[in-house]
């Protein structure tokens, strides 16, 4: 079973997928984490992450170790992961990856493009949302909570020029799915998104 799950910046998909995996016993991969290990890669060599061929090189040597590491989500890396992200040469790269961690034993995938491209076949496809002020709070929690000091204000703005950038790239737009199901988490916390989720899960696959 493959269960997609796409939607903008902080909308709460890798805490709703994480969850779903767990339930459901399937792998989970956050494929947000290619392009962001990718793009610390570019950064730690130096390099523009808008260049194709810094991106590519940086992808194409891209390993587990970079996958693991603990750094990935500050606010420089975010940016540039999104850069590198609108490369159609990097996400190249990065397709066969993502289609054979989901094709062993089926999955949980989280991203923008993987109801989409990915995997369009998908048996569940969940596009989850929020208002853009809803999901800068939460992710303004979450750097509190790391200790990183950034303000609400500053993190309003990186969520929609991310959004903005992810929507109207040419590769591979963040876009839901025709037929794709929308989970607004705008009104909702995490337990209610679960269970909406676990239920649409379990209505598809019946
Ligand atoms: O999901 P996350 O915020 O970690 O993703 C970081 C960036 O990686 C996004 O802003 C987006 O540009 C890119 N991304 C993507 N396709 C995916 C997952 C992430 O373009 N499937």
């Amino acid at each position: 079973m493959i269960i997609a799950i796409d939607g903008p910046a902080a909308a709460g998909k890798g805490t709703l997928a994480k969850r779903l995996a767990a339930a459901l016993g399937l792998p989970y991969l956050d494929t947000g984490i290619l392009y962001r290990a990718t793009a610390k890669r570019v950064l730690e060599a130096g390099s523009d992450p808008a260049d194709v061929s810094a991106a590519l090189r940086a992808v194409q040597g891209l390993g587990e170790a970079d996958l693991r590491r603990g750094d990935l989500r500050d606010a420089a890396t975010s940016k540039a992961a999104s850069q590198v992200a609108s490369i159609a040469e990097v996400r190249q790269a990065l397709l066969h990856f993502q289609r054979h961690f989901g094709g062993r034993n089926g999955a949980v995938l989280d991203g923008r493009d993987i109801g989409t491209i990915i995997f369009p076949h998908a048996d569940v496809k969940l596009f989850v949302t929020a208002s853009v002020e809803a999901r800068a709070a939460r992710r303004h929690k979450e750097f509190q909570d790391r200790g990183e000091s950034v303000t609400l204000d500053d993190v309003i703005a990186d969520v929609q020029a991310r959004d903005e950038a992810d929507r109207t790239r040419a590769a591979a737009p963040l876009m839901m799915a025709m037929d794709a199901t929308l989970i607004d988490t705008t009104e909702m916390d995490a337990d209610e998104a679960f269970a909406q989720a676990l239920r649409l899960v379990q209505a598809k696959t019946r």
